[in-house]
């Protein structure tokens, strides 16, 4: 597959698409960043990587983190995970709380915000340092050592934090926070600020894609089984109430974050990280959902 060709196709198209959408203001440190930038990598199964434009420069993965946390949680608390969060699709806007309420404190999915915040909360309690053990495990999976917090934007979202923190209420009110409130909100943002450049990504991301590389680290395991169910997540929920278009368009599971964020993986091909800060209504990178799409269209392969 002519990947490079592709990606330089794809950046052409893109240009049409510089300058739509928004920075996500909610978070004051994350609408400072330049707007203008746009990364895609790919890494395929074979390990070798094809990529355009800002591909080393680091950003804020946010909701990516996710993907990470939920692989770590699985595997100290196996099944009995589901019993605290759902597998479905929500419907409704990532930090939504009228949800929670209604179905008495279980969250949809795990990578709503507050499927989230219970995957902390398991975190906290199986693990003793569960930061320094994310990076350790989030370093591991990128094959590096220099992936970190970026702490300006840990205080930002900590400042601002109202939404998250209603969440958080209401899931202890229903018995389904263990930990004290604030470590878990603690936690949560820590893992949210967490910086990685689209390479990074697209090699972190790696064995999501390759049932073969499948491994045991430090009590943090990846089945094939455990691919297949995360895989299914990110297909179903991993664009909050947009993840029916990006299923619809794009054909791959994947992960969106509000620093702009997008990875996705093709099973037994590739994996790929894109970044660009412009978000649209949902909260999703306007030039990383079309990129991804191009991709798609343009290798004429999805995992449909
Ligand atoms: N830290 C963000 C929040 O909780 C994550 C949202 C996202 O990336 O989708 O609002």
């Amino acid at each position: 597959m002519e990947y490079n060709q592709i990606l330089e196709e794809i950046q052409l198209e893109l240009t049409s698409y510089k300058g739509l959408g928004k920075l996500p203001d909610y978070i004051p440190e994350l609408a400072q960043v330049d707007s203008d930038k746009f990364g895609c990598s790919i890494v395929t199964v074979e390990h070798k990587k094809h990529q355009i434009g800002d591909v080393l420069q680091k950003f804020s993965i946010q909701s990516i983190s996710k993907v990470f946390t939920l692989a770590m949680a699985l595997s100290f608390e196996g099944k009995d995970l589901w019993q605290r969060v759902g597998v479905e699709p929500s419907g409704s806007a990532f930090n939504s709380i009228v949800q929670l309420e209604y179905e008495k404190g279980i969250p949809r999915n795990p990578f709503i915000n507050a499927g989230a915040l219970v995957i902390a909360d398991v975190l906290l309690s199986r693990i003793n340092n569960p930061k320094a053990k994310l990076l350790e495990f989030i370093n591991m999976l990128a094959g590096g050592s220099h992936i970190d917090i970026n702490i300006d934007v840990y205080v930002s979202e900590k400042n601002t934090s109202a939404m998250n923190t209603s969440l958080a209420h209401m899931l202890k009110a229903y018995g389904n926070i263990n930990n004290d409130i604030n470590a878990v909100l603690d936690f949560y943002f820590f893992q949210c600020a967490i910086e990685m450049s689209c390479e990074e990504l697209s090699f972190a991301l790696l064995p999501f894609a390759d049932h073969t590389t499948c491994f045991n680290y430090a009590g943090i395991s990846l089945s094939a089984s455990r691919v297949k169910r995360i895989n299914a997540i990110m297909l179903t929920c991993g664009f909050y109430d947009e993840s029916g278009e990006f299923s619809f368009k794009v054909g791959l599971p994947g992960k969106s974050g509000v620093g702009g964020g997008i990875v996705a993986v093709h099973p037994n091909k590739y994996s790929v990280a894109a970044w660009s800060p412009l978000l649209n209504e949902k909260g999703n990178s306007v030039m990383g959902m079309k990129a991804l799409e191009l991709l798609t269209t343009k290798t004429g392969l999805s995992v449909f």
